[in-house]
């Protein structure tokens, strides 16, 4: 079977089940797991913050940052294609009490132009502007990367309007990858991050949220409300190490296997469009007259290859380490076929 449904469905390697079963683990709720202070060590350094904490998921490494930095009657300024608004179940309002401004935004990224326009007044009729949030790459936008220069711009607006500036960072290390961009670069501008383990550095569970000591130390105690706190999650933390010594460069072979294919559907009378491929994600636009959305899964089906729907005629590809050259041939085959 081919799956291009996601990059979260890699089944850890015989290496990473090797350094998970040989970690040293304790009861991380006591703060005794050494694998997992070591992996939050490690995260901290490399992007040259105060403090990072390990989650069980993406949502809620997100979710806390924005329950750290907003309140009641607060807003969160955000893209209308936001994972953190359109697929974690409505959090931001049930666990934040925060509104949400919507901005519209080429390929899932906004500008500071756009978070200016959308601060709302000091005037009690409005909610409080409080949190800005960007998503790099972002997801719904086709693996998009931000231009640091615009992050750059953003952070200055966040400075003068006393707002701060969470990123979700689920697919982080692909836009570094793809822009060269460091770290560190991304520890100094933002006062939040949440990076994902479990998506193309292919560890199965985790996720991580950095910032300062002081926001850390809350995330703390709103994680374990979440139920998020755990025990010798240093096994799922040994997969996390291995991911970040060994899967980051690979990343770029993703890349360019999605290109690949980006290329071929380029050529072929039923697709219409294919969005710009930066990173691991690859959506196109499917000529309505010859195939519906699920007329065209169900023929990747016939065909052992799975994907998602994306939208109206939308599907979306995302390459990742179990998909090698042999399936890239084999898509290739069957998508010139179709
Ligand atoms: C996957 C993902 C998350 C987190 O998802 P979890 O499944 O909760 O780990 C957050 N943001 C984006 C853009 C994602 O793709």
């Amino acid at each position: 079977m081919i799956d291009l449904r996601s990059d979260t469905i890699t089944k850890p390697t015989p290496a990473m089940l090797e350094a998970m079963m040989s970690a040293k683990v304790g009861d991380d709720m006591f703060g005794e797991d050494p694998t997992v202070a070591e992996l939050e060590d490690y995260v901290a350094q490399l992007f040259g913050v105060d403090a990072a904490l390990y989650c069980p998921s993406g949502t809620m490494t997100n979710q806390i940052g924005i329950r750290l930095h907003c309140n009641l009657q607060d807003e969160v300024i955000c893209h209308k294609y936001s994972h953190i608004y359109l697929y974690e179940s409505g959090g931001i309002m049930s666990n934040s009490g925060a509104s949400v401004r919507l901005l519209e935004g080429e390929r899932g990224l906004i500008t500071s132009d756009a978070v200016k326009a959308a601060i709302q007044p000091d005037d009690i009729h409005s909610p409080v502007s409080k949190l800005v949030s960007l998503e790099n790459t972002a997801n719904k936008g086709g693996g998009s990367c931000y231009d640091f220069e615009e992050i750059y711009a953003i952070r200055e607006t966040c400075h003068e309007h006393d707002l701060r500036l969470h990123l979700d960072g689920a697919r982080l290390f692909n836009a570094m990858v793809k822009t060269g961009q460091k770290p560190k670069q991304y520890g100094e501008v933002f006062d939040t991050i949440s990076i994902c383990l479990s998506k193309g550095l292919g560890a199965p569970v985790g996720s991580l949220i950095l910032g300062s000591h002081a926001d850390i130390k809350r995330a703390k105690r709103i994680r374990k409300v979440m139920g998020g706190a755990w025990r010798q999650a240093g096994y799922l933390a040994a997969a996390g190490l291995y991911a970040l010594e060994n899967n980051v460069k690979r990343l770029a072979e993703d890349h360019a296997r999605a290109q690949k294919m980006a290329k071929v559907l380029e050529g072929l009378d039923y697709v219409e469009e294919v969005l710009p491929c930066e990173t691991n994600i690859l959506i196109f636009k499917i000529n309505a007259a010859q195939y519906t959305n699920e007329q065209f899964l169900a023929a990747l089906k016939e065909n052992d290859i799975h994907a998602f729907g994306f939208g109206p005629q939308l599907i979306r590809f995302v390459t990742h380490l179990e998909f090698d050259d042999a399936q890239l041939e084999k898509t290739i085959a069957v998508l010139k076929q179709l």
